[in-house]
């Protein structure tokens, strides 16, 4: 089977250079085991900072080892009666075609309620990173405005979505006029370009008129220290990413924002979703609910083929997706 390991660490964005394709050799599945058939590749931000060599939240892969995330793989065959033949699963596996694994970290899913890559998505690590984030962080009400930035990608897509769901005024970000007209088409009461728009702050500030009393954090960089500027009394901030600086090679430098928290008495709280675990199970009920009453919609921007995954990766950094990014590998 065909396996992608980590060549070398990246200085910056990513290049063709750190992904390494090799053809491996997999044993028969022994007592416990399964063999895997790979069907979809999540590719996700937070990849990136495990190329990174130190210390996070999850450990850096290892150079010359398979690079791992999220993925849907079907039993091919099994010595494990908890994972029979032809059952779907989802969980961390290695990028390669066909893996083996003890069952340990993988979940068995429906595959009636949705697309099995919604797993990746929706009713999955980033549906489940807007849930927690937005209803537990942010607490939006009816009638305030929230404004979520990443906004067409997997996670604020989904943050937009229930914010409407809580009767909020939402404004998104993101970037390309595809992108904006997908807001809005979703519900969005506002969504700004930010790559074409000349005055981020004075955009904000224009589809803000009230204020902002919550804001999804996906980006950091320029839109944030903008939105901070319009924050209302006792804001509420939901730090889940920073992309824009996940390739930068110095630390990034801007306006303290403390002094704008201290005056709004704002709260600030970064989360991993992983913080939630205990509640996931109540995160999937209640997206695949809402999913199913059709009050959440969601999209994916599918690329097709196992060498493709690197692409796609690197997509996330440009904006080549809507919605989640997903390679279907079979
Ligand atoms: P997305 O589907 O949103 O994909 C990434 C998107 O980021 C791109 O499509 C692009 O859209 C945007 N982007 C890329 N570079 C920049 C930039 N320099 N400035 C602004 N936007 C940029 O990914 P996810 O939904 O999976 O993740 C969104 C964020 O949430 C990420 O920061 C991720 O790390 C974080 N995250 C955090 C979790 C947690 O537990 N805290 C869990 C999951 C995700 P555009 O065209 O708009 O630029």
């Amino acid at each position: 089977t065909q396996t992608i390991l980590l060549a070398s660490r990246p200085k910056g964005l990513p290049t063709a250079e750190q992904f390494q394709f090799e053809t491996i050799e997999l044993p028969t599945p022994s007592v416990g085991q399964v063999l895997l058939k790979t069907l979809y590749v999540s590719v996700d931000p937070y990849m990136r900072g495990r190329m990174n060599e130190g210390k996070s939240y999850v450990p850096p892969f290892t150079v010359g080892e398979p690079i791992a995330g999220g993925a849907v793989a079907e039993v091919l065959e099994s010595q494990n009666e908890a994972l029979p033949v032809g059952s779907v699963v989802v969980g961390n596996l290695p990028w390669q075609q066909y893996s083996l694994a003890d069952g340990k970290g993988l979940n068995r899913i429906p595959t009636d309620k949705a697309p099995v890559s919604y797993f990746l998505g929706l009713l999955g690590m980033p549906g489940l990173t807007a849930y927690f984030g937005l209803l537990d962080i942010c607490q939006p009400k009816a009638g305030e405005t929230v404004v979520v930035s990443g906004a067409a990608g997997a996670v604020g897509m989904v943050v937009g979505q229930l914010a409407k769901i809580a009767g909020a005024r939402v404004i998104g970000t993101a970037g390309s006029d595809e992108k904006v007209a997908y807001l809005k088409q979703l519900g969005f009461d506002e969504a700004i370009n930010y790559k074409t728009t000349p005055d981020i702050a004075q955009a904000l500030a224009a589809a803000a008129p009230n204020g902002v009393d919550c804001y999804f954090d996906n980006v950091g960089g320029p839109i944030t220290d903008a939105v901070y500027d319009l924050l209302n009394k006792h804001a509420r901030i939901a730090l889940c990413g920073q992309i824009s600086s996940y390739n930068d090679t110095e630390a990034p430098v801007g306006p303290r924002p403390e002094g704008k928290l201290l005056k709004t008495s704002a709260k600030l709280q970064g989360f991993i979703v992983s913080d939630y675990f205990s509640r996931w199970p109540e995160g999937v009920r209640k997206l695949t609910e809402w999913y199913g009453q059709g009050k959440l919609q969601f999209e994916e921007t599918i690329t097709e083929g196992f060498d493709q995954i690197p692409a796609a990766f690197l997509g996330l950094f440009t904006g080549e997706n809507t919605g989640k990014a997903i390679v279907k590998v079979a």
